[in-house]
């Protein structure tokens, strides 16, 4: 026991030289990422950057689980674009959309669904609790349309997509799922769920540089989209327009190759690791760090465990902790994590565990930096005890 609490000395990690980036997204960049994209830049009409291109199609459908010929995509923007060209495209004025929202994302969602004309009916939890099915299906109506996000980053809760997805098959409407904090970490199986669009954003699970934002869209979402009315009002990112380029290989607009080498590397390491490994790695790293911080009076902000998003982890602070002069002096230090939005703003800090942040080195140095602050010494002892005990087989 003595020994377990005496305090280590700072440990340098020569694999993390630089800043420490713990935030829920952007995450620190794959090194294969990092080197791709110092590649010589080509043509975006080239021929290899088509065949780079498919790599990439491919990879996505085994990330989202999709039918074998569904259409995937990288769009040039980062997850909110994502979002909205599922609206511009698939929602038209007058439309009933459904949209969950417990947090900031959720709530976005239905903005955006909004302004493309949308009725936006609303199924709302509490702050820190998971969307119930039920209430989906209660309020399902005549929507065209239902969207949930997946992981919602603002409080760290894991929507049932599943169960969600379940009871609106059958009923007519589309379902759109916000896979930002999930797609490449967590299980997500689109065709097997029946998703009809699904979209993140490269810089969160992949750690791929930011601007691009992947997506897939199901056969029964482009029978929709081949039905509307009018046409798509976000040019930029209507369906017909990205199939012209990345399924016909004629000219839509200039795609960002280097950004795309990047994530074709990123996305390649990511399926070479295995999902289920990283959803492994991730449960790993987060009990490790609940282990090493409860005795110092954190605590899962998110109280039902079921409920609880793996790779956004979101602790409520022990009484009296200074949230604000804290997370400034890790920043001094080159550390950043993350506070509460909105309504937790000084109430939780949100640990980013996607990617290449759920790995025990950039913790062991917060763990280091904390332990010397908040003057606790053991902490990053009790951090390497928890890794040791919890490590995937
Ligand atoms: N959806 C979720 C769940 C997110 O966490 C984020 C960003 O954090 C977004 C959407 C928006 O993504 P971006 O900031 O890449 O536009």
């Amino acid at each position: 026991m003595k020994l377990l609490e005496a305090p280590l000395p700072v440990q340098t990690q020569p694999d993390y030289p630089g800043h420490t980036l713990l935030t829920p997204g952007p995450t620190p960049i794959h090194p294969r990422a990092l080197k791709a994209l110092t590649r010589p830049m080509l043509g975006h009409m080239d021929e290899e950057v088509f065949k780079v291109n498919s790599a990439i199609q491919a990879d996505l459908r085994q990330m989202y689980g999709t039918a074998p010929e569904a259409f995937t995509a990288l769009l040039a923007g980062t997850g909110s674009l994502g979002m909205e060209a599922g609206f511009a495209n698939l929602v038209e004025p007058g439309d009933e959309v459904l949209v969950c929202a417990n947090g900031s994302f959720g709530r976005r969602m239905a903005e955006m669904a909004a302004r493309y004309g949308a009725q936006v009916r609303l199924v709302t939890a509490p702050l820190g609790e998971a969307i119930k099915a039920q209430d989906v299906a209660d309020h399902l109506g005549s929507a065209r349309m239902v969207a949930v996000v997946h992981g919602e980053t603002s409080t760290g809760v894991l929507n049932p997509v599943p169960e969600i997805a379940e009871l609106v098959r059958g009923s007519g409407a589309l379902l759109t799922v916000d896979a930002v904090t999930t797609a490449g970490m967590e299980p997500f199986e689109m065709e097997r769920w029946g998703v009809d669009y699904a979209y993140t954003g490269a810089q969160k699970c992949l750690s791929a540089p930011p601007g691009l934002a992947p997506i897939a869209v199901s056969e029964r979402a482009f029978v929709r989209y081949a039905a509307r009315r009018t046409p798509t009002p976000l040019w930029y990112c209507d369906f017909a327009g990205l199939r012209d380029y990345w399924t016909d290989h004629t000219y839509h607009h200039t795609v960002p190759v280097n950004l795309h080498f990047a994530f074709e590397e990123a996305l390649r390491a990511a399926l070479e690791e295995g999902l289920p490994e990283r959803k492994e790695r991730v449960r790993w790293m987060g009990q490790a760090i609940l282990s090493a911080l409860e005795p110092l009076g954190f605590s899962p902000y998110v109280a039902n465990e079921a409920d609880r998003l793996p790779t956004v982890l979101a602790l409520r602070l022990p009484e009296g902790l200074d949230d604000a002069g804290i997370r400034a002096e890790l920043r001094r230090r080159e550390i950043s994590i993350t506070g509460g939005l909105g309504p937790t703003a000084g109430l939780i800090w949100r640990l980013g565990l996607m990617g290449e942040a759920a790995r025990p080195a950039p913790y062991r140095i917060l763990m280091a930096a904390l332990e010397d602050i908040l003057g606790t010494p053991g902490l990053l002892r009790r951090f390497e005890a928890a890794l040791e005990a919890g490590l995937p087989e």
